[in-house]
């Protein structure tokens, strides 16, 4: 098979864990006789530095001419004093708009090895495997108006919540799909007993239920999630929600079951490329110093790998050789603990490639 890979390392980190996964892209090339070709492009605060925009057109020109995206991360102090409207974040969001990623998914799954790193008890969190949907695109992050003004001569400060029942009705559609090939549950996570887009969710939600028989809906309180996330996250298989609500909900997911540095994500559209990304973010605190954890990474390349190109057995590989890494005890500094063999971030690449 042959694809070209955009990547677009970012900043910080970014950098260093982009080039984990593209050394274990192309082992795994080799090995399996696919020609993967990469065309790097720039995005975030070193895309500002280049040419004055966190987004340039002709990265977006490069992710649209690619059959799938791969990015690192974008952020740092450094761009503290930028215009807001120039931030490397706002990169990021420019870039979901205009590849249209309307869905951003990430799987939690336990790693056995990684049990005792968790802030949970092993109980709760044994054998999680969950899967949050979150609604990318629209809601009170992009609404309009956002903006402050002055009313009756005070200072006051409006966000906007705006969906449309079609952004609303594809990413729930999108999450019963996923439910089809897990463990056929979707929990709708809303505040409908408060906001109103919320109750046009629920009432959505009921309605595309109605298409997948064999999936059992259930609707949720967002302030109940949270809890119910800490407290029995055995009970979740497919989580969707709303973008802001998913933002909160992914981060504290992501806790369960191991460090920021071993979680991978997908964000997807309707006529593609996908863009895969590690969950967490630049780390400027241990950015250059080659420690962090290229897991993250590797394991968004293996999504690339099982939802863009549909190679099932590629991606299967890559997730057992990550596993089998932790089990022989290989640890980056966030997930070292007491007896297991601390390693930087090329030797962690090194030995998922060697277990591959
Ligand atoms: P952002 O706003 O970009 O999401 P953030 O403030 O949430 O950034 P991160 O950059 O995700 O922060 O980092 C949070 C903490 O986790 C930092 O202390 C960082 O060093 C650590 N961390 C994040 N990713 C990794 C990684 N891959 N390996 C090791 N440590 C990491
Ligand atoms: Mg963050």
């Amino acid at each position: 098979m042959e694809k070209r890979i955009a990547v677009l390392p970012g900043d910080g980190i970014g950098k260093e864990v982009v080039q984990g996964a593209i050394e274990v892209l192309k082992a795994v090339g080799e090995r399996y006789n696919h020609q993967f070709s990469f065309a790097f492009a720039e995005i975030g605060g070193s895309a500002y530095d280049s040419t004055g925009v966190p987004l340039p057109e002709e990265t977006i020109k490069i992710c649209k001419e690619s059959d799938a995206v791969l990015l690192g991360a974008v952020g740092g102090p450094k761009y503290d004093t930028v215009p807001v409207h120039l931030r490397p974040e706002q990169g990021l969001l420019q870039i979901r708009k205009a590849l249209n990623l309307f869905a951003n998914l990430r799987p939690t799954t336990y790693f056995a090895s990684l049990a005792d790193s968790s802030p949970l008890r092993k109980e709760i969190i044994e054998g999680v495997d969950m899967l949050m949907v979150r609604e990318l695109t629209g809601g009170i992050y992009f609404g309009q108006p956002r903006e402050r003004r002055e009313v009756n001569g005070k200072e006051a400060v409006v966000d906007t919540l705006y969906y449309e029942r079609d952004e609303i009705e594809r990413v729930i559609r999108q999450a019963f799909e996923l439910a089809k090939t897990r463990k056929k549950k979707v929990t709708s996570v809303d505040k409908a007993n408060v906001l109103e887009s919320s109750r046009l969710w629920r009432e959505v939600a009921v309605e595309i239920s109605k298409d997948y028989p064999e999936i059992t809906l259930e609707h949720m309180l967002v302030d109940n999630g949270a809890m119910q996330l800490v407290r029995n996250p055995k009970q979740f298989d497919v989580v969707v929600t709303e973008n802001m609500f998913g933002d909160i909900l992914s981060d504290e997911a992501s806790v369960l079951t191991g460090s920021l540095g071993m979680l991978p994500s997908a964000s997807i559209s309707e006529e593609g490329p996908y863009l895969y990304e590690p969950i967490h973010g630049s780390a400027p605190d241990i950015a250059g110093k080659n420690i962090a954890n290229p897991l993250a990474t590797i394991l968004s390349a293996a999504m690339m790998l099982k939802v863009s190109f549909g190679l099932d057995e590629e991606a299967a590989a890559i997730e057992k050789a990550v596993n089998s890494v932790l089990d022989a005890g290989f640890r980056t500094g966030d997930i070292m603990s007491e007896g297991k063999t601390q390693v930087s971030t090329t030797e962690m690449t090194e030995e998922v490639k060697k277990a591959l």
